[in-house]
């Protein structure tokens, strides 16, 4: 790092896009000795505010380490995160709970929506486990996010009588109604058909047009990724690519592992636009 303390101080905020998340240097390894897997090898990274970023990359390349690092869910071996101008390694335990709890979302392949609690609780359970009371401005963001995600006929219906899409719209909403400065999104569409899957994708852009939102996802498939503004590339635990809203050519040209004809990704190759 070239800065001085008293630079920092003094100098106004480089120009440039807001961003949502940085990482500088991020390095995960796992286990010890002949075990050890290096699942992030140094990774630099910025995240724009107000976009749909997609990370790719070959089944483990560091996609999900990387995701649960810069969410704050798991802990790097080496190197920072900064979310919404906040480094998350200052933070302690309490602190970085609550500060998840206000500034980020997180969407799992597997919904996990609490099937004996309606749609609507559900997506106000984040205040209800906080106990934070959902006042006018807190209702007017829960009316604005399901509207957006198309979900108002559903507000009282259980998981249990709702698509697999439905579900996964419902996660959505919880993600966003505390209105936190990113949301991550771990193959959301991963346990969806890819008719179900092209309406989750939608729904998830309206929310980063429609509602400012941030998303930061990862997909194995061309087709999900299309949806995306910009595509993070990863290999082997470092950033191989990251491409400011690529055509299909040049994605399917930077996912080609070098010097081979095939796709570095377990997806069917087509590209949908
Ligand atoms: P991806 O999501 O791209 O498939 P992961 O981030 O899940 O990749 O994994 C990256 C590498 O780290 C893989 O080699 C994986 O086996 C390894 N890995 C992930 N989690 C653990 C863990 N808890 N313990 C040991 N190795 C892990
Ligand atoms: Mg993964």
């Amino acid at each position: 790092m070239s800065t001085t303390p008293f630079t920092d101080l003094v100098q106004p905020a480089p120009a440039g896009p807001a961003l949502a998340a940085s990482a500088r240097g991020l390095t995960k390894t796992y286990g010890r000795g002949d075990a050890q897997v290096h699942a992030l090898r140094g990774v630099d990274l910025d995240v724009p505010a107000g976009r749909f970023t997609a990370v790719m990359g070959t089944s483990g390349s560091g996609k999900s380490t990387l995701m649960h690092c810069l969410a704050g869910l798991d802990q790097p071996t080496a190197g920072s995160v900064t979310i919404a101008g906040r480094r998350l390694d200052g933070l302690g335990d309490d602190e970085l709970t609550r500060f998840r709890r206000d500034h980020v979302g997180f969407v799992f392949q597997a919904f996990n929506l609490l099937p004996m609690l309606i749609a609507g609780q559900n997506i106000l359970l984040p205040f209800e486990l906080a106990g934070r009371k959902v006042d006018a401005g807190v209702r007017a963001r829960y009316d604005e996010v399901v509207a957006t995600l198309g979900l108002g006929d559903r507000l009282g219906h259980r998981p249990g009588e709702l698509s697999g899409g439905q579900q996964q719209r419902v996660a959505i909403a919880r993600a966003l109604v505390a209105q936190p400065a990113i949301v991550f999104a771990d193959e959301p569409t991963g346990n969806l058909d890819s008719d179900t899957s092209a309406e989750v994708l939608g729904f998830l852009r309206r929310c980063v047009r429609e509602l400012g939102q941030t998303v930061v996802m990862v997909t194995h498939e061309l087709d999900a990724a299309a949806y995306a503004d910009d595509v993070v590339v990863l290999a082997d635990g470092t950033v191989r690519a990251h491409l400011v809203e690529p055509d299909a050519d040049r994605l399917v040209a930077t996912l080609r592992p070098s010097g081979t004809g095939h796709l570095g990704t377990g997806g069917h190759g087509g590209v949908a636009r």
